[in-house]
């Protein structure tokens, strides 16, 4: 799951729209803050590589309520903000939750959640379309200053990038197959690296979602080398070129590029698909 392009340009410009969009007695109070609220963004604009850095929120009572109360989808200048973040995704990929690549994103999630940090409730790059899924795993946590945070950001984490996960496919002949993902240990990550997606991985609960997602992957994939006449012979091309194909489509961590990859590496599972 490649990073996704953070809306870099008109957090400010959303921002006062945000505010002008607001009655009284919301609007002259967040016309007060917003510079402390600028400044915030700037601060959280210099710690994308180091969230643990950032520092606790000092909005309380009704500042904290007004700034929350901002990120209210019905207003027309809400809905700008979120359709300029939606709009920064790569179009190829922009039905799917970032996170999981699984699902369709139907949620936006506040990276820094907006209950302990209500500056954030409306910039643009704090907010990531996603499953209700993932949303619902990674819910208001966040951890205290100076401790890395568990779930990786999907638009500033270099590691999203790296090909960092792996499926092997085991089948018993005449049986059921199996698949497992794993984070890979042979591409160079360090294990303070792998330590850190193992541990987001958990936090979003995904490697058991991938392995329903991979199990139904290899239904699909049995159904297609039948339906496609594939022959024992070439079946290992075939999803070879499968993979490269969702690969190139989705990144190299998608499932179903992983199980074709795992599934071309399976002889006994082929073997029986193709009986
Ligand atoms: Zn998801």
């Amino acid at each position: 799951m490649p990073r996704l392009v953070p809306v870099e340009i008109g957090e400010a410009t959303h921002l006062n729209a945000i505010i002008e969009g607001k009655r009284a007695p919301a609007r002259p109070r967040l016309r007060v803050l917003k510079p402390a609220l600028e400044t915030r963004y700037i601060e959280y604009a210099g710690t994308t590589t180091a969230f643990h850095s950032l520092a606790a929120s000092t909005l309380v009572g009704t500042d904290a309520e007004y700034c929350v109360g901002c990120y209210n989808l019905d207003r027309p200048t809400v809905a700008a903000l979120k359709r300029a973040v939606l709009d920064a995704r790569p179009p190829n990929r922009n039905y799917l939750c970032q996170w999981c690549l699984i699902e369709p994103w139907g949620e936006m999630d506040h990276y820094v959640p907006k209950e302990s940090f209500p500056e954030f409730a409306v910039m643009a790059r704090n907010l990531a379309p996603c499953c209700s899924k993932c949303n619902k795993a990674k819910g208001d946590y966040w951890p205290p200053v100076g401790v890395v945070p568990e779930v990786l950001n999907l638009y500033y984490s270099s590691l999203l990038d790296r090909d960092h996960l792996s499926a092997a496919v085991t089948h018993a002949p005449g049986g059921a197959s199996a698949i497992q993902f794993a984070i890979r240990r042979d591409v160079g990550l360090t294990p303070a690296e792998i330590a850190t997606l193992e541990v987001h991985y958990a936090r979003l609960r995904l490697m058991p979602r991938l392995q329903d997602a991979g199990i139904s992957a290899l239904s699909r994939f049995r159904h297609s080398l039948r339906a496609h006449g594939v022959t024992r012979a070439n079946a290992v091309q075939y999803l070879v070129d499968e993979a490269v194909g969702l690969a190139t489509a989705f990144g190299a961590n998608h499932y179903e590029a992983l199980t074709a990859t795992a599934l071309a590496a399976a002889p006994a599972a082929l073997d029986d698909y193709l009986a």
